[in-house]
């Protein structure tokens, strides 16, 4: 129920001072065409082909360094210990797509964060990060901005 309410508040765009200066109009009519979906290794990969199919839009997969044949880019981010990287196909998807990013879950959001670096590579824009599960505890979402985050299930706690 909160997360519809959520999904539908995130729909509601404030245009401030329409059709009068100090009045904040609540516009309801936006559409969001959505171009792609990028599903990140691996289970990004079940939750973000569901996603695709539902919306109609492409799928494009982000992977662990040396498992994509074709030309990449690539994107490092932090671990705890060390660091890792995610690559793409430099031609995952048509220049100024607009996408969403899924995994099933956020901890530190380093990997989104890393996988939103290859979007803007592609010349793309990440429209949403969603995820079945976000570890809030651990701010991902902060990591993650400007983007939005949407998650079905959030663990405030360990
Ligand atoms: P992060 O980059 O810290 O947001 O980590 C998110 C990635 O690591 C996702 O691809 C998750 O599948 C995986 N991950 C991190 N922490 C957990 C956890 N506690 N349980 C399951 N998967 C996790």
């Amino acid at each position: 129920m909160n997360n519809d309410i959520a999904l539908i508040r995130r729909a509601i765009r404030d245009i401030p001072n329409f059709p009068k200066p100090g009045i904040v109009f609540k516009d309801i009519t936006r559409s969001q065409k959505i171009d792609a979906v990028l599903g990140i290794e691996s289970r990004g990969f079940i939750i973000g082909s569901a996603l695709a199919y539902k919306l109609g839009a492409g799928f494009c997969i982000v992977r662990k360094p040396g498992k994509l044949p074709y030309d990449t880019h690539r994107a490092s981010y932090e671990l705890e210990y060390g660091t890792d990287a995610l690559e793409i196909h430099v031609d995952a998807m048509p220049a100024n797509a607009r996408v969403i990013i899924a995994d099933d879950l956020i901890a530190t959001g380093g990997t989104a964060a890393a996988t939103a670096k290859l979007v803007s590579k592609l010349g793309g824009t990440v429209v949403e990060c969603a995820f079945v599960i976000e570890l809030s505890f651990l701010k991902g979402r902060e990591k993650l901005k400007p983007h939005g985050v949407f998650s079905l299930l959030q663990y405030d706690s360990e």
